[in-house]
């Protein structure tokens, strides 16, 4: 998406780049609405879900969250990690804001806290790089044209608020998100080894995780494969980082 379309824009929209790949986006929310959005969805999901009461698995997730958050260069998020109690449910998310929520139907293939800062830290990458801030703006692109969207994005109406409930998924949706493109799945599977490094958590665990998801997408595959496809691409490309993730890993 060519972002010189949108030099025209308020100054506060346009083009930003990426964490730590340096790639060039098109956004045409600022930040902080990304970050309402994201408070809001959150709060949505959690109201229909059970909350895992189990101080154990709680306690593993705050730990492992805490570290990831602490590196994560987020000083204006408020950091919030909840357990989702559904074994069947192989997932998790993270939304723009800081708000993180796993289903402990993912520990089985996470096995290890390293595994889990894995799965934490490509889920917060998704927020960082503000993929579904992104999603929100080609939506609106698409269905509104540019001229359009100036108008729309200065006024909030129903397109822009529709469009942003499609972006991120989980607003409309609730376990049903759409999948973000490879590219930001890549995207986020690159900072998020950056990030599990620099909190401490060896790097060559990321691969191993989406190699026991492979070996489960032959049974009932778990939702995080609907959207996370595991497939030999992806972890070679996770192989391939793991050099660069040890720059910043130091037990
Ligand atoms: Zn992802």
């Amino acid at each position: 998406m060519a972002c010189i379309l949108f030099f025209g824009l308020a100054a506060q929209y346009g083009c930003a780049t990426a964490p730590y790949t340096g790639r060039s986006q098109l956004l045409i929310i600022s930040e902080g609405e990304e970050m309402s959005l994201g408070v809001q969805s959150y709060h949505e999901v959690l109201k229909k879900e059970k909350i895992s009461k189990d101080p154990q698995v709680n306690a593993m997730i705050r730990r492992v969250g805490t570290r990831i958050a602490a590196v994560a260069n987020k000083p204006e998020y408020s950091w919030e990690f909840t357990v989702i109690d559904n074994p069947k449910t192989a997932n998790a998310f993270a939304l723009p804001g800081g708000k993180v929520a796993v289903y402990t139907g993912i520990l089985p293939y996470t096995q290890n806290e390293a595994g889990l800062a894995f799965v934490v830290a490509h889920e917060i990458g998704h927020a960082l790089a503000r993929h579904g801030g992104e999603r929100i703006s080609q939506n609106l692109l698409l269905q509104l044209g540019q001229e359009g969207l100036n108008v729309a994005i200065a006024n909030k109406s129903p397109a822009a608020v529709q469009a942003a409930n499609v972006g991120y998924g989980v607003a409309t949706t609730v376990g049903v998100a759409l999948p973000f493109s490879r590219t930001q799945e890549y995207e986020a599977d690159h900072i998020g080894i950056i990030l599990m490094a620099k909190a401490g958590y060896d790097p060559s665990e990321a691969p191993k995780f989406f190699e026991r998801m492979a070996k489960a997408q032959h049974g009932s595959p778990p939702e995080f494969l609907s959207t996370h496809p595991a497939d030999q691409a992806r972890i070679q490309q996770l192989k391939s980082l793991i050099p660069e993730a040890m720059n910043y890993y130091h037990k």
